[in-house]
């Protein structure tokens, strides 16, 4: 039996993580689960999965929430230290890091500082801070297991296989909604038409990042750090059917790769029973039945963010910090509809630009570089509009 905490309990990969749990209950219990402000979900799955320990975004949610659930045997916290405690309670085996954007960090390294394993969806944390996560989860002997389809894919391709031997990473990504969208369309694309991607079903920050193919820039810099591999040597190749879900490829030029279907239940699972496998109740994939798998160069005309988060991996850790923070601020601006599609490239550039670069030593400077840009990206917004 795991006892599991689950942050970001009711997004995208949290209930995807819980209903794995309901389908495997003599394999994994729920001690803690924090979540934002979706009351009435996290309500429903308090009474399902009876943690003990309970947390949302702030004391105001927390009240409601206490008198909602009177008489259930669950404590209730607020804020970023509610999470933290969720996330270092004791008796918890495993950690599922699900909370979206730099919101993740904190309790991400609350848990590995308290020697638990983490099974890891949250990327901006190894964005913002991976060489200070990637040094705690050394220091405190934990495993830090990827759920990102992509590094699953590479977790799984390497599983075995000598460090050295590996020649290079190949992440593969759909290209989102507007792979083939000419770049003066891109100008006027809606929320709701970024928001639909083509394969994947997922909350709408990271749907965001997958249309700017953001998303495949962040995972560049997490694969960097899970894998410890240096950016010359992570490729992108788009593959617009999602079937490969990355690749490995070896000094001898063989290629291993893993496929499935894209469902998030696969890789979560995989993290949460590593190094078994779930007898998971999915479609499975039938490559007879696949008309087409076709692979091409990211275009990094038409998608700049991917050539910037390249750019900011090469610069420095802080420079990864503002790409994180201004990327953050763009995409809730373009969802609100304040700014363009294309805006949120623009901005993430000229901050950049502006950055004039820095060690980061703590996760207090992390914090402090990501407030301070956060602030000044909403002050360029606030010009732009
Ligand atoms: P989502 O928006 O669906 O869910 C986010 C969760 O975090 C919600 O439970 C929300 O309440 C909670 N949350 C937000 N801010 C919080 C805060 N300050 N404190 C506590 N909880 C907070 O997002 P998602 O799609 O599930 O993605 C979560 C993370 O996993 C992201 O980092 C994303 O990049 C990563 N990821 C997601 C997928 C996917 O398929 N959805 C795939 C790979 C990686
Ligand atoms: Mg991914």
């Amino acid at each position: 039996m795991k006892t599991l905490a689950v942050l970001g309990a009711t997004g995208s990969i949290g209930v995807n993580t819980l209903e794995i749990v309901a389908a495997f209950p003599e394999r994994y219990r729920v001690a803690a689960l924090a979540a934002g402000s979706n009351l009435a979900l996290l309500r429903q799955q308090v009474r399902r999965f009876r943690p003990q320990l309970v947390s949302v975004a702030n004391q105001a949610m927390a009240q409601e929430l206490r008198q909602s659930l009177a008489g259930e045997k669950v404590e209730v916290l607020a804020g970023v230290e509610g999470a933290c405690a969720c996330a270092r309670l004791a008796g918890v085996d495993l950690v599922v890091s699900a909370i979206v954007g730099a919101a993740g960090l904190l309790p991400t390294l609350a848990a590995i500082d308290a020697g638990i394993d983490v099974a890891l969806a949250n990327k901006e944390t190894l964005v913002t801070a991976g060489a200070l996560v990637m040094r705690a989860v050394a220091d405190n002997g934990v495993r830090l297991l990827p759920i990102d389809s992509e590094h699953s894919a590479i977790f799984q391709s390497i599983a075995g296989q000598r460090p050295q031997d590996i020649h290079r990473l190949i992440l593969t990504a759909s290209g989102g909604p507007f792979r083939n969208h000419a770049p003066e369309q891109l100008t006027a694309v809606t929320p709701q038409q970024a928001l639909a991607h083509p394969n994947w079903a997922m909350g709408p920050k990271i749907s965001i990042d997958s249309a700017t193919m953001m998303n495949k820039g962040l995972e560049v810099i997490e694969a960097r750090w899970l894998f410890a591999m240096p950016a010359e040597r992570i490729a992108v190749q788009v593959h617009p059917q999602s079937i490969v879900h990355s690749m490995v490829e070896y000094v001898d030029g063989s290629v291993l790769a893993q496929l499935g279907l894209p469902d998030m239940k696969t890789p979560i699972a995989y993290a949460l029973a590593w190094p078994e496998r779930l007898p998971l109740a999915l479609p499975r994939l039938d490559l007879c039945r696949m008309a087409d798998l076709s692979f091409c160069a990211p275009d990094l005309q038409r998608f700049p963010c991917l050539a910037l988060a390249y750019q900011a991996l090469a610069a420095d850790e802080s420079a990864c910090v503002v790409l994180n923070a201004v990327n953050e601020v763009a995409v809730e601006a373009f969802l609100s509809g304040a700014i363009r599609f294309t805006d949120i490239a623009r901005l993430i550039d000229r901050m950049l630009q502006r950055h004039g670069g820095g060690g980061l030593a703590t996760v207090e400077e992390v914090l402090a570089l990501d407030a301070q840009c956060r602030r000044q990206a909403r002050e360029q917004i606030a010009f732009l509009v």
